[in-house]
């Protein structure tokens, strides 16, 4: 972009269809080729492209889940708390994140104790340097996964510049492992947000799966420009997360949690009857709060209560994804 940048008006509007036609192929040499919009007239060749840099290839669903387990479910926790007012950090609304260090994080662990369930935990670096009592608790319990979630909870599309991006990403690994004594084999964008480099930056970096984008229900192998990548899509969306029902800025606009429920049920329902994948998202901060954590007490009461469920952290899963993977091949 900064080549772009330089170059004068007229010959930047021819430039820019130019560098989009060949976005996946720019994507791998320049510095921030931005994200460009897909013209009105885009010819056909343009309209691949525009959608090519990070798709689903193979549906990876095993025949069976471990113990002739019918569904997989992975309940996971993106540890934001601060990082949400990263640009605006004043105190009340950080205090708002700051109660999911203090309040919900422990009323999470202590129903995951109860009802002794796995769990995955994404944790910015910069969740963990504030709260460093975090990390030992989850540990603690020698059940819980813990992944990548950036490392001030940056998105990557607004990074602006690959080498950053690259960069924060490994300081994000290199900070986890140092605490954890284990390198993350898993990693969820901040704000389930990839810039163009995101994906070649994740398979660089060695990770076996990747948990942020949204295109099946299912496992499935992700592929860049129409090739294999090697990672794992273990994949969430929208529906099943906490954040839109109760957010901004945890009002209480909700008047009945029961909604919320009903919804998470019900997709854990159609997992269930299509013998696939269940991935929960949700936040300390939002969810750990006492009307709520209520919601997630009866759901797992209610998987609990059918048989062949599989609870997994997405580790587990993604491995026993790829172990069946290389068995068929
Ligand atoms: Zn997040």
């Amino acid at each position: 972009m900064s080549m772009l940048l330089r170059m004068p008006l007229g010959l930047r509007l021819i430039a820019l269809p130019i560098l989009f036609a060949f976005a996946p192929a720019q994507a791998q040499v320049a510095s921030n080729p931005g994200i460009a919009p897909v013209p009105i007239d885009a010819t056909p060749e343009q309209m691949r492209n525009a959608v090519a840099n990070a798709r689903a290839g193979r549906v990876l669903t095993p025949k069976v889940w471990p113990g002739g387990a019918r569904v997989a479910v992975c309940i996971s926790f993106d540890v934001d708390n601060e990082t949400l007012w990263r640009e605006r950090p004043r105190p009340v609304p950080l205090s708002e994140g700051e109660y999911g260090a203090r309040e919900g994080l422990p009323r999470i662990l202590a129903l995951l104790d109860r009802e002794s369930i796995p769990a995955t935990f994404y944790i910015p670096a910069m969740s963990a340097i504030v709260h460093p009592g975090m990390i030992p608790e989850i540990l603690k319990r020698k059940r819980h996964e813990i992944g990548v979630h950036g490392w001030t909870h940056e998105e990557p599309s607004t990074v602006g510049d690959r080498a950053k991006e690259q960069k924060l990403l490994e300081q994000a690994i290199a900070y986890l492992t140092q605490v954890t004594g284990k390198r993350p084999v898993g990693v969820r964008a901040p704000s389930w947000d990839f810039s163009p480099h995101t994906l070649e930056l994740i398979g660089r970096a060695g990770f076996l799966y990747d948990s942020s984008m949204m295109a099946l229900d299912q496992p499935y192998e992700l592929l860049s420009a129409g090739k294999p990548t090697g990672l794992i899509e273990l994949p969430i969306n929208w529906i099943a997360d906490d954040y839109p029902y109760y957010e901004p800025e945890a009002a209480g606009s909700l008047p009945s949690t029961d909604g919320v429920y009903q919804i998470y049920k019900d997709e854990f329902d159609g997992a269930y009857r299509e013998r696939t994948l269940f991935i929960l998202t949700m936040h300390p901060h939002i969810t750990g709060h006492r009307s709520r954590i209520i919601v997630l007490e009866r759901l797992i009461k209610y998987m609990k209560s059918k048989p062949d469920v599989w609870f997994a952290t997405l580790e587990q899963t993604a491995t026993y994804v790829k172990q069946q993977q290389n068995k068929a091949n």
